[in-house]
Parts: C-alpha cells; sequence; structure tokens
C-alpha cells in the first residue's frame, strides 16, 4: 500500500469533520473524549476507526507543503508499521473496541475496557478506546464509563459513536467534544454510489438519499438489496390507498414486518401531510374549515411522530394492533381534509 493510499479516508464525504479533527490535533487542543453523532449509516464508526489507526501508527502522516514535503505530524496512519499491520488485523493491543450486535452494552464490558484504559501501553505512544452505538450502554454501564470520562488518563482517547444522542445520558455527553458527522455535498455521495455499484440514475439516487435521511451507507445497503423494485411497487399502493382504493387491511399486510415499508409509508405520508397542510395554510382565510383541516393534519404529524418513535422501535405483540389502529385513524383522517 503506497502512503497516499493509506491518508485515505474510508469516505470522501468525512473530509470536512477529518480536516476539522486533523486542525484540532495539530493545535494541542484535541479533547481525550470524543463523540460522534449522526445518522445511521453515514460512517461514524469508520471515521473512529480512521482516527484510532492514526493513533496508533508510528509514522503519522500530516498535510503536506507544495513540494510534498510533511511539514507537521497528522493524523493519517501509513498503513505500513508494525502498529498499522496490527491495527488492521485487529490485533493492536494499545486499541479496544466494544462494537457487537448485542442490544445494550452492559457494565461488565466497560469494567473491562476500563481495565485496559488504566494500563500501560504496549506497543503504541496512546491507547485508544472505541465505543460503537454508545446510546446502547446500559445506565449501569453509562455510570461506570463515566469516572474513566471524569479522570482521563495521559495520552488515553476514548473514541464514542452513537445514532442518537438524545438517547445518552447528559452526564456522558456533557463530558465529551460531540461532532455531528454528516454528508452535506450529495453530489460526491452520488458520485461515490456510481463507483460502487456502476449505473445509478439521479432520480433514483434523490429518492433513496432522501428516504435514507442523507445516509449514504443506507442507500448502498438498499441498492444492493434491489429495493428500488420495492419503493416502486409500494409507492403505487400508497397512491391507491390514499384514494380509497385500497383497504387498511391490505395495506397493513404491505408494512408489517417491513421496516423497509414502514419507513417508506412514514416518508410518503409526512410529505403527503407537508403539501396537505401548505394547502390549509393557502385557503385558511377563505374556507370555513380550513382551521379544523389545520389541527386535523397537525393531528396526523403528531400521531405519526409518536408512532415512529414507539412502533418502530419497540418490539412486540400490539405492534400489529397499533399498526392497524394508526392506519385506521390516519385514513379517516386524511378523507377529512382530502
Ligand atoms: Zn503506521
Amino acid at each position: 500500500m503506497d502512503s497516499t493510499q493509506s491518508h485515505q479516508l474510508p469516505f470522501p464525504w468525512l473530509n470536512p469533520v477529518a480536516q476539522q479533527l486533523t486542525q484540532t490535533w495539530q493545535s494541542g487542543r484535541f479533547h481525550h473524549a470524543m463523540l460522534f453523532e449522526g445518522q445511521q449509516g453515514i460512517g461514524k464508526f469508520a471515521l473512529s476507526r480512521w482516527l484510532a489507526n492514526g493513533f496508533m501508527c508510528q509514522n503519522p502522516q500530516g498535510p503536506h507543503d507544495t513540494q510534498g514535503a510533511l511539514y507537521t505530524q497528522g493524523l493519517g496512519a501509513c498503513g505500513q508499521c508494525k502498529s498499522c499491520l496490527l491495527f488492521n488485523a485487529g490485533n493492536h493491543p494499545d486499541c479496544r473496541t466494544i462494537d457487537n450486535d448485542n442490544p445494550s452494552i452492559g457494565v461488565d464490558d466497560i469494567r473491562q475496557a476500563t481495565a485496559f484504559v488504566y494500563s500501560k501501553s504496549q506497543i503504541a505512544q496512546r491507547r485508544v478506546l472505541l465505543i460503537n452505538k454508545a446510546e446502547k450502554l446500559t445506565e449501569a454501564a453509562a455510570n461506570a464509563l463515566l469516572k474513566t470520562l471524569e479522570e482521563p488518563c495521559a495520552n488515553v482517547f476514548i473514541l464514542l459513536s452513537c445514532d442518537d444522542r438524545a438517547k445518552l445520558l447528559p452526564t456522558i455527553t456533557s463530558r465529551c467534544f460531540k461532532m455531528l458527522v454528516t454528508a452535506t455535498d450529495s453530489g460526491l455521495v452520488y458520485q461515490w454510489l456510481v463507483n460502487q455499484v456502476g449505473a445509478l440514475d439521479e432520480a433514483t439516487f434523490n429518492q433513496l438519499y432522501t428516504l435514507s435521511n442523507k445516509a449514504p451507507l443506507k442507500v448502498l445497503e438498499w441498492l444492493q438489496q434491489n429495493k428500488l423494485a420495492e419503493v416502486e411497487q409500494f409507492t403505487g399502493q400508497f397512491g391507491q390507498w390514499l384514494t380509497g382504493n385500497l383497504s387498511n387491511v391490505v395495506l397493513k399486510n404491505a408494512l408489517e414486518g417491513n421496516a423497509f415499508t414502514l419507513l417508506l409509508f412514514h416518508h410518503l405520508l409526512i410529505n403527503h401531510l407537508r403539501t396537505r397542510l401548505v394547502n390549509c395554510h393557502e385557503v385558511k382565510r377563505q374556507a370555513v374549515n380550513a382551521g379544523q383541516q389545520f389541527a386535523a393534519v397537525q393531528q396526523l404529524f403528531d400521531q405519526m411522530s409518536q408512532f415512529s418513535r414507539d412502533g418502530l422501535q419497540i418490539l412486540g405483540q400490539n405492534k400489529s394492533l397499533a399498526l392497524f389502529t394508526l392506519l385506521n385513524q390516519v385514513a379517516s383522517c386524511i378523507k377529512d381534509i382530502r
């Protein structure tokens, strides 16, 4: 691997945040605990790993001057030294990672991790602890981690990543330097996706990108799973349902147990309601019942948000009933404001 290649970030849209990290590092004001927050599928954990690799590397690369000479130590790993090889093999003794599919991160995981934090470095000058999906920390685990965050050790960095900061204890977030990871340059994301999957028309990209809430890795996953056909089929069903030509039962069957169509439904309905809200505003002075229509649409918005919070996250026997109840409410409400 050549040195230019090893500098590269895993995803091009991470460039602005990586530059910001490098500048902070070079200014000597780097915080010992970082919290990377952003959409699922934006590459937060990949960013944490890139940073951790830079911390471990014995020959870190920085920005170069116009002659190509290295003028300052940066965060780009060389990819070739012993530390880099160990890191890439997942065997670096000075790097510990908590990243698994378990529903929660328990106090035992954190106790083992903090024992590592207070141990001695073996190869690198620093030690790094990475915690992916930090929102899975149980309260006891979060409290166990708190002590480590409050009493930082020299040359130890703790890198947390999470999809939703609101699910973390405020005592944790207040002790971390928070960075929001986003993909703002959609042209860059489009080009990256084209490189991954080959041909991709822009309209399809725009539809999926909006649906993903601007999470490129989510879009890639959907493209690889051929979700496009599903989008087209369900969008047709949704249109029929809106006009009363598809029953609530049929729509419920299409939605039940399918997180993707549920997300699509939410997206299509919110878009529809948004259009209705604009119309309600326009006719407000003319129509006698405009105020009632407005209230009805607002109520639907609230119901959808509530359902997204509860229904999309809580698995249980009542999910089917909750979904059917919601569809009945939405259908009757939509009839009133059509
Ligand atoms: Zn290296």
